[in-house]
């Protein structure tokens, strides 16, 4: 089953920078997939496609079968919040705010009531083997942990599709591996994962990768899955 989509994807932005030059990229259910290319190949951009946070200059984007060109800014939102979730290289978390509400407060849009959204939270961050820091604010917390809590917020709606923008670029290679191990887990227990990095090390551990060169994938391969 396909979850995202893109068909003859194009992306030109304002003084005529062409990002993305007709990709067609489809994102299965089950993947894990990087998506790879040096510095201004056009990664960022097509993460943006896939997250239905910018739209095309061209092409088409499908999300779970729904061309995203049709929807209204808030129903495009009403779309992310059922299907996507985000991790990006800064953890984007609410200083002053427990890692529990940083995590429940990504629920609010799916207008699940409080204390369902905490308990939810709670099951996050122990998915990410963070129990015992669920009082702890950002600032009590190491970079990895941050970049944690931000994986167990994008995770606790249980989107079927997880996108991850160079999410160990701002880690030690400890704090780093942490995090990929977490999301190898979260990928064996069903979620798909799309991730972007520049680091070919990161990509080769993906089973599956797209490699990136100026605004178009120029490669793309599969490894055997071992069972
Ligand atoms: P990557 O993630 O691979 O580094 P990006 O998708 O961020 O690549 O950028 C691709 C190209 O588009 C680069 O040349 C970049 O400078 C340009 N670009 C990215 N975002 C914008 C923007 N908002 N406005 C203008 N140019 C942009």
């Amino acid at each position: 089953m396909i979850i995202a989509e893109l068909c003859g994807v194009t992306k030109v932005y304002g003084g005529g920078v062409q990002a993305l030059r007709g990709v067609d990229l489809t994102v299965e259910r089950g993947d894990l997939v990087g998506i790879v290319g040096p510095s201004g190949s056009g990664k960022s951009t097509m993460l943006q496609m896939l997250g239905t946070l910018d739209r095309p200059t061209s092409g088409t984007v499908r999300i779970a079968g729904h061309d995203v060109a049709g929807l209204s800014d808030r129903e495009l939102s009403a779309l992310r919040a059922r299907y996507l979730g985000f991790v990006f290289q800064q953890f984007h978390l609410a200083p002053g705010v427990s890692a529990l509400d940083n995590v429940a407060d990504g629920l609010l849009y799916t207008g699940t009531p409080l204390r369902e959204r905490r308990e939810r939270a709670e099951v996050a961050l122990r998915r990410v083997g963070l129990g015992h820091r669920l009082g702890h604010r950002p600032n009590q917390l190491s970079g990895g942990e941050q970049q944690r809590v931000a994986v167990a917020r994008a995770v606790a709606g249980d989107p079927p599709l997880l996108l991850a923008d160079e999410p160990t670029g701002n880690l030690d290679s400890v704090a780093g591996a942490d995090v990929l191990k977490i999301l190898a887990d979260l990928h064996a227990a069903g979620t798909t994962i799309a991730i972007i990095t520049h680091d070919v090390e990161i990509a080769e551990w993906c089973p599956r990768q797209v490699r990136v060169r100026d605004g178009r994938i120029v490669a793309e391969t599969a490894k055997e899955v071992r069972v």
